[in-house]
Formats: C-alpha cells, structure tokens, sequence
C-alpha cells in the first residue's frame, strides 16, 4: 500500500497521462490548419483584438480602419521570406460583401494564406459594420475601411454636367455597356487617378487590385510583390484585349496632346508598339485588363503619371465620353515605363466574368494544382493582345499554346 505523498504523486502523474493523451487525440483526429494554429497560440492573443490602426488616427474622418492580424506577419514559414510592403486594394460598395468575400476567399486560399499582407477597402460611402464583419474575418492580414473623399468622386469645376448627362443618355440608348452610368463614370476616374493617393494607400509601396467574384485557378508559389520589387517590375496583368471603341472615340487625341506637351516623360524604351500598328498615329485599342493589377504605387504617384492623369481628366472624356481606367493605366504603362518594366504573370490563373486567363503548359498547371479549364484560356485567342505583348517584347510563347488558339 502506498502512503499520502507517494499516492499524490501517482495521481498526478496519470492526470499529465490524461491530458497528453487527450491533446494528442484531439489535434490528430482534426487538422488545424497553421494560420488558425497560430491564432490558438497564446503568445499570439494580443494579435487578434480589433482596433483602430495609426493610419486612421492620423487621416481623420475621410478613413475608418480596423486592425486585425491573425498570427505574426513574416513569421509563420520559411517559404515566404522577407514581405514587401505591399496591400491588396479593393473598391466596393457595401452590396458587393459577399462577391467580394467571394473573392479574398481564392485570393487567400491560394496565396495570403501564407503571407497576410494587409488588405486596403475603400468606398465612396460608409462601409457598414456587415461588410467590415464579413472581410475582417476573411483576410488574414490587417483591414483598413477607407471612405472617398468627395473631391476624388464629384465632377470637376471645368465639366458641363449638362453636355455629360445628354451623353449619358445618347450611349444609354446606343446600349453602350455602362454608356448611362453617372457612377460607372466616377469609379473609372478615381480608378485612373486617385485611388493610389488615398490616405490608407500612401504608406504603401505596391498594390494589388482585387475586384468583386473574382477567382483564382492555382496556387501562388512566390511572392508576386517581390518578384515585381527584385525585378524592377512597376506594372503587370493577366488578361489583355482591345477596347470597345465607342467608350473612348477621342482618347488617343488627348494622348498625343500630352505627348507633345511633355515628351519629357515618354520613357525611351517604350511598348508604343504594343499601343499603336503604326508608330502612334492611330491607337490599336490594346489594354491591359485591369480589374487584376499588381503594380507600383510610387509609379502612380509620381510626376509623370499625375501629369498624364491631370492632362486627360482636363480633357473631360471621363464625363463626356466613357474612358476606362484600363486604357487610361494602360496607355500610361505604355508609354511612360521601359517595356521590361511591365510583367506578364503566365503562372497567376484568374477569372473575371467573361474572361479566364488559364497557365499555358501543363506541367505548371499540374505542380501548381490549377483547377481551370485549358481550353478556356484567352491569351492565344483572337481578340487578346497578349500575343501582341510577346511579339513587342521579344518573348517566346509557352510550348503549348498553339492548341489554346
Ligand atoms: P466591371 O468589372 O467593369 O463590370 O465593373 P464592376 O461593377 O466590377 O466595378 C469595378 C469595381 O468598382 C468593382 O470593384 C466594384 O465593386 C467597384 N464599383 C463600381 N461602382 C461603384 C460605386 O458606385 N461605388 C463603389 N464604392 N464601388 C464601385
Ligand atoms: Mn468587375
């Protein structure tokens, strides 16, 4: 028979038994996948609270922002390395929460999972409490709400908003796609130049653009944002095709207009030839697609480029035409950045309605467990310009793309 101490000890020694047994049980029967693994550990706890970041305190009322980190950002595995700093930016109104949960869903399924970089919303209205709930919990790196302010989404003094409203109604009954959109209109021009100055963007040096039920086809397995930082890379795509010409009948005009005006910032080097079949003259109509962007924010903010945006908007064909943002990036890529410095990403898979870019060659898609359909794929189709972009950059085309066209 064992006395007190001795007995103690022994019960003791089978509750520490228990437990193992039950930790050991309990995790092995359910997989925690790292990232909430992280969360659960406890030297993490006072990462997970919710609170109102720097940024906002010092950008008063024209940005909401909520902090949230889910485990130590740079931390988590040894694939991922030294992060850049870089967020993903997406514009949105509060219907759009669940295409865009939708979205950061793929995005960090198949690639922030691993890295949490921040995740920037902005809106020319209040994000309500729903929409900031749903995409908190959905993005593993920090959120910040930002709200417009009214300057950037409002007509300028030198804009007749009578001769833009009857044009709104001409392309409404011309069923030009958004051709009677007020709204449309304001999106293309903040999209063109401002989002990359608002207050929550000023601090970063890359962007990512992210739009509404987007998808994602396979995994990621570098860091985009240093690849585009090592590589000198201010501006990328995925998809490329022409412009529907009735949005944007005098663009080129205003173009040349800011040639001639400032020849100073057209980059030696260009990719005109990817812009124009005939050294300028006229323009082919090529853009790249630019609801998917990873780009260079000082790019953006830089004297050239805010020339180049003032130079157009004073044109007024944002109001009394129907300019998008992805001509206007576009053009602007095309003409003030060395060709080498704009990246086509073979191995980023990306869907938005209609238009699927697929990974020529099947091995990529195989190591990088793509779920999308080949044959889908638009880059070798008629009516891209990607084509067009590996001709004027005397690229060679992935082995297997003659049966994607
Ligand atoms: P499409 O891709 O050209 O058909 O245009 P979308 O409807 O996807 O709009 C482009 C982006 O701007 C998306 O991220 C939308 O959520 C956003 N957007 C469009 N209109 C508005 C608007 O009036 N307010 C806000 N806050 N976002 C908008
Ligand atoms: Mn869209």
């Amino acid at each position: 028979m064992s006395s007190g101490p001795v007995r103690y000890v022994r019960y003791l020694l089978f509750a520490a038994v228990g437990l193992a047994l039950f930790f050991f049980v309990s995790r092995s029967a359910l997989p925690i996948p790292e990232t909430i693994g992280s969360k659960l550990n406890p030297s993490n706890y006072k990462d997970t609270s919710t609170s109102t970041s720097s940024s906002s305190s010092s950008h008063g009322n024209a940005a909401t922002s909520k902090e949230h980190t889910n485990g130590v950002p740079g931390n988590g595995s040894a694939l991922q390395g030294e992060r850049v700093n870089a967020t993903f930016v997406t514009l949105a109104r509060n219907s759009d929460v669940w295409d865009i949960a939708k979205s950061i869903r793929s995005v960090e399924d198949r690639f922030n999972r691993n890295y949490h970089y921040d995740w920037v919303f902005l809106n020319d209205k209040e994000f309500d409490d729903n929409f900031k709930k749903i995409t908190t919990a959905l993005v593993s790196g920090n959120t910040h709400y930002g709200v417009i302010p009214k300057e950037h989404w409002s007509y300028p003094e030198w804009i007749d908003q009578d001769k833009a409203a009857k044009v709104r109604e001409d392309m409404g009954q011309k069923k030009i796609i958004y051709g009677d959109s007020e709204s449309y209109r304001h999106m293309c021009r903040y999209e063109s130049g401002f989002f990359f100055r608002h207050p929550l963007m000023l601090n970063y040096e890359y962007y990512w653009r992210v739009e509404p039920s987007i998808e994602l086809f396979c995994d990621i397995s570098f860091d985009p944002f240093r690849f585009m930082k090592e590589n000198d890379k201010k501006y990328s795509f995925v998809l490329s095709l022409y412009e529907y010409f009735d949005t944007i009948p005098t663009l080129w005009d205003s173009v040349k207009k800011f040639m001639s005006n400032h020849p100073e910032h057209i980059a030696k080097g260009n990719s005109m030839g990817f812009l124009s079949d005939d050294g300028g003259k006229t323009y082919n109509k090529c853009h790249f697609w630019s609801n998917f962007e990873i780009g260079h924010l000082e790019w953006l903010r830089s004297k050239e480029y805010l020339d180049y945006f003032e130079s157009l908007d004073h044109d007024g064909g944002f109001f009394y035409e129907r300019w998008g943002d992805a001509p206007v990036h576009s053009i602007a890529a095309g003409l003030l950045l060395k060709k080498e410095q704009i990246h086509f990403f073979n191995e980023i898979a990306y869907y938005h309605i209609p238009f699927t870019h697929c990974p020529t060659g099947e091995q990529l898609r195989l190591d990088l467990k793509c779920h999308c359909n080949p044959s889908e794929n638009f880059d070798w189709k008629g009516y891209s310009c990607t084509s067009r972009f590996f001709h004027v950059n005397d690229m060679k085309k992935p082995a297997g793309y003659e049966d994607e066209s």
